[in-house]
């Protein structure tokens, strides 16, 4: 079996030790970089399973490394943050992050969060393939052949870990309402964890998504006070 590669950008050379440490006693193979340019540079040419991304860095933020990789990549980013008001705009996930760890952490509570991550991405591939056929069916989405992500077309919606899951869950649910709740739950979040605000935001990144390629789509529905169910065209 081939070690999973994790990537870790973070400018402190500290912090990247103790996680390179831990991650390599866990059998990930690590690579490390200083700046978010090299990240970029890196995601772009190589395959890494996950990666670790501090927010302040010498060239520019982890925010907007963030977004440059969100073009590229569907990559799990789980962010390092050292202030409150850094976790905001984290938790809003608007950016794309699938999981943030404020400094200063614990390595193992890391380790254990990109564990936790990977094991995550690997049921909800195999969950996909067994429901391959069922995607296949809707002549709007098609899976790509990554498994994480959707194709509009030959054209790949970009999505990120958790907007897949989200879309996922309601498309093999179509035309059924399904409740916040249910679809922190497909995104493998407790709702008590605060994320259930975030759900709007992310359906809202999703239909924008959508929208770039099929103007004229509504591909989600909103069924105020009760959730989202995704429109399958056939029944309305
Ligand atoms: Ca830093």
């Amino acid at each position: 079996m081939t070690k999973s590669r994790v990537l870790i950008v973070e400018d402190e050379k500290s912090i990247a030790d103790t996680l390179i440490h831990v991650l390599e006693s866990e059998g990930f193979d690590v690579q490390w970089v200083t700046l978010g340019g090299d990240a970029i540079e890196l995601v772009s040419q190589q395959s890494f399973s996950l990666m670790i991304l501090d927010i302040g860095l010498p060239d520019m933020t982890g925010f907007e490394v963030c977004k440059k990789i969100r073009l590229i990549s569907d990559i799990p980013i789980i962010f390092l943050t050292a202030r409150n008001e850094e976790i905001d705009r984290v938790v809003g996930l608007e950016i794309g992050a699938d999981d943030y760890v404020t400094k200063p952490f614990s390595p193992r509570e890391v380790a254990a969060r990109v564990k936790v991550i990977l094991r995550r991405m690997n049921f909800q591939n195999n969950n996909l393939q067994e429901n391959q056929s069922i995607v296949i069916n809707d002549d709007r989405l098609k899976l790509a052949q990554s498994g994480c992500d959707f194709l509009i077309g030959e054209q790949s919606l970009g999505l990120t870990t958790i907007e897949f899951k989200l879309l996922s869950r309601l498309f093999e649910h179509s035309n059924v309402v399904l409740t916040r709740e249910q679809l922190l739950d497909a995104c493998g979040y407790a709702s008590d964890v605060g994320y259930e605000r975030n759900v709007d935001t992310h359906i809202k990144t999703i239909r924008a998504k959508v929208k770039k390629q099929l103007p004229d789509t509504e591909l989600i529905k909103t069924h105020r006070g009760f959730g989202y169910c995704y429109n399958s065209g056939s029944s309305s």
